[in-house]
C-alpha cells in the first residue's frame, strides 16, 4: 500500500536557515551578492522579534524576499503534546520529522530559567538506567533541530520586552541522546545559543552533559569551552562498565584525564560529575570513599542525581538517608557536592524519563504508516 507522507519531510528538502550559525549565514547571503549585514539582520528577525516570514522582514528588498521564499525557510519543530508540571515545569513533545519526536523541558526557577535540550532521537549509549536507552537509537538532530527546540519555548514562554534578551537564561543538553555522538551539529546549535543576533546566552551558563565520549571530548575543547557535566554514576571500572557501558571504550582513567585537559589553564572552572543515586548497587560507603579519591584528581563538583524510575526498570532511589550520608561525606572532603531536585517528575520529564520517539510510543500498532496516518489525523 501507498502511504502518504507528510509535508514535514518535503520542507526538510529545503534550506532551513535555523540550521547555520553567523559565519555560515554571511557565506549564504555574499553567494547571492548580498552584504554580510544581511546575516545579522535575518538572524534579529528570527531569534528577537520571532518573525520566521520573509514577506514581513521589511528591511530586505522585495526581490531579496522572494529569493529566500523560494528556496529557504525558516522551520520549527511542531507541538505534539504540552505537558504542565504542578512545579512550574513543562514538557514537551516536539515533531522533528513524520516519524520520530524528541522531548523538551522547561524547568523555570526564581533567579533563571533553563531550558533541557534533546540533541539526538533515541540514544545508542544503553545505560542501563536510563529510559531513553530503551527506546533505542534513530537519528541524530540537525542543527536546526536543537536550535528549534530552544525558539520553540521562546515562543511559547513569551520573549521579553527588551527583544534581545531572552527568558531562558540557560541550556543543558542533558535532554534525550548523546551529544558528543553528535558533534557537528551541537557545536553549531552552540554558536547559535552563544550569538548576540540569536540566543545571546554566555557560554558559562550552557552545560553539556555527557557519558564520556572520550575522543569527542578531545575534539570538543577545542571547538568551544562551554560548561562540562559528565556523567559519572560510579567510582570505579567494574561497576561503570556494567552501568554506563561506553566505560569498557573510554575507561574511567581516560575520562579523568580528558577532563582535566578540559578545564586545564582555566583556574576557576570545574566539572560537574553527575552521579545518579541507586539503592544497593552505587551507594555503599565505600562507593563514597573511591568516588572522593577519583574526583580529587579534577578540579570537580558533585550533583547527586535521585534515580528517577520508569516502568520496567529493575532499579530503584537510594534512601534520603544514604544520599544525605553521600553529600555530607564529600562536602566533608573539600568537594563542592549537591543533591540536584527533582523537577517535573509528575510529568515524566526527570532526568532519564525522556522518550519522545514517536515509533516507540506505538510499538502496538507497529506500523510506521499508521503513525503518520495518526499524526496527520491529530490523534498524536
Ligand atoms: N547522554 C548524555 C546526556 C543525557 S543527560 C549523558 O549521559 O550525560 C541526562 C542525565 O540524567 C545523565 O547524567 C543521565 O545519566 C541521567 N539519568 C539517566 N537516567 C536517569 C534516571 N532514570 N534517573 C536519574 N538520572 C538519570
Amino acid at each position: 500500500m501507498q502511504r502518504r507522507e507528510l509535508n514535514v519531510a518535503e520542507t526538510h528538502t529545503q534550506t532551513n536557515l535555523l540550521d547555520f550559525n553567523r559565519p555560515e549565514l554571511e557565506t549564504y547571503f555574499a553567494e547571492k551578492g548580498e552584504k554580510s549585514f544581511r546575516a545579522t539582520q535575518l538572524l534579529k528577525w528570527i531569534y528577537h522579534e520571532g518573525v520566521y516570514d520573509f514577506e514581513q522582514m521589511t528591511n530586505f528588498s522585495k526581490a531579496l524576499r522572494a529569493k529566500l521564499a523560494q528556496e529557504a525557510g525558516v522551520t520549527l519543530p511542531e507541538c505534539i503534546e504540552e505537558h504542565p508540571s504542578a512545579d512550574g515545569t513543562v514538557k514537551w513533545l516536539l515533531r522533528v520529522d513524520s516519524g520520530n519526536a524528541i522531548e523538551t523541558v522547561y524547568i523555570p526557577e526564581t533567579d533563571r530559567a533553563t531550558l533541557c535540550v534533546s540533541s539526538q532521537v533515541g540514544c545508542t549509549l544503553n545505560c542501563t538506567f536510563c529510559s531513553t536507552a530503551t527506546q533505542g537509537f534513530n537519528r541524530n538532530l540537525s542543527t536546526a533541530e536543537i536550535v528549534g527546540q530552544i525558539l520553540f519555548a521562546t515562543d511559547r514562554i513569551g520573549r521579553s520586552e527588551n527583544r534581545g534578551e531572552h527568558v531562558i537564561t540557560n541550556i543543558v543538553l542533558m535532554g534525550m541522546g548523546e551529544p558528543l555522538m553528535n558533534l557537528d551539529n551541537v557545536i553549531r546549535a552552540i554558536d547559535v545559543m552563544t550569538e548576540d543576533y540569536a540566543f545571546g546566552i554566555s557560554k558559562r551558563k550552557i552545560t553539556l552533559s555527557t557519558s564520556g565520549v572520550v575522543p569527542a571530548l578531545e575534539r570538543m575543547r577545542e571547538l568551544t569551552d562551554v560548561s562540562l557535566a559528565v556523567s559519572l554514576h560510579a567510582p570505579n571500572d567494574e561497576l561503570r562498565n556494567e552501568l554506563v557501558p561506553i566505560n569498557k571504550k573510554y575507561p574511567i582513567k581516560q575520562l579523568m584525564a580528558a577532563c582535566r585537559r578540559y578545564v586545564e589553564g582555566k583556574p576557576r572552572r570545574r566539572v560537574t560529575f553527575e552521579y545518579v543515586m541507586l539503592a544497593g548497587v552505587n551507594d555503599k560507603p565505600e562507593h563514597a570513599e573511591q568516588l572522593i579519591r577519583l574526583l580529587r584528581t579534577v578540579p570537580a563538583k558533585l550533583n547527586l542525581i535521585p534515580f528517577n524510575p520508569y516502568p520496567g526498570t529493575p532499579y530503584t532511589c537510594s534512601t534520603e538517608q544514604t544520599m544525605e550520608y553521600f553529600r555530607n561525606r564529600i562536602t566533608e572532603a573539600g568537594i563542592v557536592t549537591i543533591i540536584r531536585k527533582t523537577r517535573g517528575n509528575d510529568v515524566d520529564a526527570a532526568c532519564g524519563q525522556l522518550v519522545g520517539n514517536i515509533k516507540d510510543r506505538t510499538r502496538r500498532s507497529q506500523r510506521l504508516g499508521q503513525v503518520a496516518i495518526e499524526i496527520e489525523e491529530g490523534r498524536l
